[in-house]
């Protein structure tokens, strides 16, 4: 098997969940694109936001990683109405989640109040839809939209990632149902070539990436140890 297939396995097995041993385990990231509004947001804000997302994640067996990072014109840096957000939809990139960064987000149902983050489907063809994060988002706001991409609507369970009411962010969590909403839409936008996993290069002679790959992804995770024990769970 060509190295390039033996990823492209790698990244499928993960997203397509159980059928596999250990190497079912391993998260093959699905590719973000960061729009992001000058200037950008510090790079420790966007890291903390793909840190807790893939930590949030892991259960589920998804995780995301950040494969480009393009300026977003001024002229969409504030976005006060439904029509601003609409204007996104033409930057949208194949083959990835975007994910837009904006200096303000308006609340269009409230106007005057702003909000953190949005998953907003165009108005005239709602199966087009990306993320949206204001710069003062706090690090789990991208998870919540991403629980919003994959299919999950609000719950009102304190510390749920779907939620508003939080007591401690150590206890946030999707739940066994929404995390596997978030894996069967992962592996459908998968298979429909909507979102794809980043596949890795591995050096021909280095057997041993596949095996650092999977350790790297349980450290990354930061609940990586309790995710690889459910998994293991039969
Ligand atoms: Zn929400």
């Amino acid at each position: 098997m060509r190295p390039s297939n033996l990823s492209w396995t790698l990244a499928l097995a993960l997203v397509v969940g159980p059928g596999g041993p250990a190497r079912a385990r391993e998260p093959a990231p699905l590719s973000l694109t960061v729009h992001m509004a000058e200037p950008g947001a510090a790079p420790e804000w966007l890291a903390a936001q793909v840190a807790w997302a893939n930590r949030l994640m892991a259960p589920a067996g998804v995780a995301v990683e950040v494969t480009s990072t393009r300026p977003l014109p001024a002229r969409h840096a504030r976005l006060m109405t439904r029509a601003d957000r609409d204007a996104l939809a033409r930057l949208r990139r194949r083959g990835t989640i975007d994910v837009f960064i904006v200096d303000h987000l308006e609340d269009v149902d409230e106007p005057g109040r702003a909000r953190m983050g949005v998953h907003w489907r165009l108005r005239r063809d709602r199966q087009r839809r990306y993320v949206i994060l204001s710069k003062t988002a706090t690090p789990t706001v991208l998870a919540h939209e991403l629980g919003h991409y994959f299919g999950n609507g609000h719950t009102d369970v304190v510390d749920n990632v779907m939620s508003y009411a939080r007591s401690d962010p150590e206890r946030m969590h999707f739940d066994e149902v929404q995390s596997g909403r978030i894996r069967r839409a992962a592996r459908a936008l998968v298979r429909a070539g909507t979102v794809r996993p980043v596949t890795r290069r591995p050096g021909p002679q280095r057997p041993a990436a596949s095996g650092a790959a999977v350790g790297g992804a349980a450290a990354s995770g930061g609940g990586g140890g309790g995710a690889a024990s459910t998994g293991t769970t039969p």
